[in-house]
């Protein structure tokens, strides 16, 4: 399989405030206050770079919160100004692209959901022609690396070189203790396909609880990932969507702490 990706490296569109790179914020923006109360303390850490936070939640099933819309970009917006984090939004069709844009949202990401479905993606590329801004492809929801490669290959053709691949684990019909397995063989086939791309791994997607995401934070940084994206709550008991994997800012910072960057082996 060839993959020839124009990509530019991620010091010319993330400057990390603190090593490891870690974007954080809640699965989904609820209300204002928690929002900024979350991104507040988050940002007073000082070890958080980018403020994460979804708006248009693409839901497995019908009837359960599918995000508060547009309405949450004036939040996000408050937020950034606020902390002075730039911020980033799940966006699934072209018209969240342009109301993302239009907010002044700093980074973009294409979600598991998205990454399955070629039309989705091609949309999304359609509404980016033209445009300079970073954009994050999570992986698809199975284990199929050539739609996460497809995903990838049509945001760069619609010419966005500010491009990540964001590792959130593979659905799989085993019983496991994940949420999602993380078949890092996967995310390390796309590495080597395309050493030049970018990879974040996102430990809550993969985990599911709490209890696991230091153990899959540090995985992800010895396999040399270049950053993580980590769902935070002010008060994750009482979160509206993913409760159980999310950390409050406090325990954020403390598992930050514990993380180590390894040297590779010269
Ligand atoms: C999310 O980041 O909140 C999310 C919906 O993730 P994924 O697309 O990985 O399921
Ligand atoms: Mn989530």
């Amino acid at each position: 399989m060839k993959l020839n990706l124009n990509i530019e490296p991620l010091s010319n569109w993330l400057k990390p405030q603190h090593q490891p790179l870690v974007i954080a914020g809640p699965c989904s923006a609820e209300t204002e206050e928690q929002l900024l109360a979350t991104a507040d303390l988050l940002a007073k850490t000082g070890k958080i770079s980018v403020l994460r936070a979804g708006i248009w939640k693409p839901r497995t099933r019908p009837g359960e919160f599918e995000g508060i819309g547009s309405i949450g970009l004036k939040w996000l917006q408050r937020a950034k100004e606020q902390t002075g984090l730039p911020i980033t939004v799940e966006v699934a069709t072209g018209k969240h692209v342009e109301e993302a844009l239009a907010a002044g949202v700093d980074i973009l990401w294409v979600g598991a959901r998205s990454t399955v479905n070629p039309f989705t993606v091609q949309e999304i590329a359609d509404a980016l022609k033209g445009v300079d801004v970073p954009v994050m492809v999570k992986n698809p929801v199975n284990p199929d690396l050539s739609l996460w490669i497809g995903a990838l290959e049509r945001i760069n053709n619609a010419g966005i070189t500010k491009l990540a691949a964001i590792s959130r684990g593979f659905s799989s019909y085993e019983k496991s203790a994940f949420r999602n397995e993380p078949m890092w063989e996967l995310t390390i086939q796309l590495k080597t396909l395309c050493p030049q791309l970018p990879v974040i791994c996102d430990p809550s997607h993969i985990c599911g609880n709490r209890e696991l995401i230091p153990y899959i934070s540090q995985k992800a940084l010895d396999l040399e990932m270049q950053g993580l994206m980590v769902e935070s709550h002010i008060d994750p008991s009482v979160a509206w969507t993913d409760a159980k994997q999310q950390l409050t800012p406090s325990s954020l910072s403390e598992l930050i702490d514990h993380l180590t960057i390894r040297q590779p082996d010269p």
